[in-house]
């Protein structure tokens, strides 16, 4: 089962990406893009790779209790593989003491090591840089830059002082009113607001699959993987995008929890391995160039594909009978109910 999903959110006075420091003064993160009169523009941007460590957060934090993670992970840490991982040393240990893996059997192995001691390698992926196991995994969750939308004019930056004070204990009155202003530190943030898009892909059905091992064709479940976890694993892979709906996916936080409101939504899921990734919420347009989009892949791959549109959209015309369409009123309501179809199956 595959799942896409763009939509658009109001955010006010965040600071979700920092760029660089310079002194005191910290840059929010900026990205060209061109619009679609061509024009180069730059503007506030949250990057992909910030989204897909704090969905990588929540979805440790869901599974916690029922499921294993590596100490990086366990650590909310976003390293996947790191040097001083033992994990693939013990499997080559074993192939030199035993001389019986080859080299397809130690990236088996190797694959079902990880998936098995960590749920965050299986849906967020690795590349391990062992020169001997030199296996990787593509992750299964793909996130947009998140980006105002074209309508967008001028963008809102704006500039806080903070006053950082450390106190100064233990010392003689007199150097203690010397060093008063020292005590203070002034430094400057930027913060930005708008109405951001972002673009999702999260191949559930590939999540505790073999990248190494297939039958018929067809990827399989890894090894060692039982039924509950890997089911679990593909709902908390959606269940994760709720928390951070709620603006929680970003720097800053504990001084600017950004303000926000969830506005518009789609969401397809399908078994068609083909489904495409939506036409961005960035565009203006999105929706009904989805809504013609999924009723074609529809159509042609004759495969069912269930479309959660929000806000409501009007009637559409020559719908496919295999496009299944669904309005709902707001989007927990519309990532709700892509959670009970995932969970019908
Ligand atoms: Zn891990």
């Amino acid at each position: 089962m595959y799942v896409k999903l763009t939509g658009r959110v109001l955010v006010n006075l965040h600071d979700l990406n920092n760029e660089a420091s310079i002194g005191t003064f910290t840059d929010i993160r900026k990205m060209k893009i061109i619009d679609r009169e061509g024009a180069l523009r730059e503007v506030v941007s949250v990057s992909g790779n910030m989204l897909k460590h704090w969905h990588s957060i929540y979805v440790k934090r869901l599974l916690e209790g029922n499921d294993s993670f590596c100490s990086y992970c366990g650590r909310e840490e976003a390293w996947r593989l790191p040097q001083d991982d033992d994990r693939l040393k013990e499997i080559k240990e074993k192939e030199i003491k035993e001389k019986e893996l080859k080299r397809d059997d130690l990236f088996i192995e190797g694959e079902k090591k990880l998936l098995t001691t960590c749920a965050i390698e299986d849906i967020h992926g690795f590349l391990s840089p062992d020169p001997d196991i030199n296996i990787k995994r593509e992750s299964r969750v793909r996130f947009s830059w998140f980006v105002p939308v074209e309508e967008t004019g001028e963008e809102a930056i704006a500039t806080a002082v903070h006053n950082r004070v450390a106190k100064i204990t233990g010392e003689k009155k007199e150097i203690k009113q010397q060093k008063e202003i020292k005590q203070q530190m002034f430094f400057y943030k930027q913060y930005a607001s708008g109405v951001y898009s972002v673009t999702a892909s999260i191949d559930l059905g590939r999540i505790s699959t073999s990248d190494y091992k297939s039958k018929n064709g067809k990827p399989i479940i890894v090894e060692g993987l039982k039924d509950e976890t890997v089911k679990r694993r593909r709902k908390c892979a959606i269940e994760a995008l709720i928390p951070m709906m709620g603006g929680e996916m970003g720097a800053s936080l504990s001084r600017s929890l950004p303000i926000t409101k969830p506005i518009e939504i789609m969401i397809a899921i399908s078994d068609y391995p083909g489904l495409p990734n939506f036409v961005s919420a960035f565009y203006k347009d999105y929706r009904q160039a989805n809504l013609a989009l999924m009723n074609s892949v529809a159509e042609v791959s004759k495969n069912d594909v269930h479309l959660i549109v929000v806000p409501p959209v009007e009637e559409i015309k020559n719908t496919s009978e295999h496009l299944r369409l669904y309005d709902e009123n707001d989007v927990f309501s519309a990532i709700r109910l892509a959670l009970e179809l995932i969970t019908k199956g």
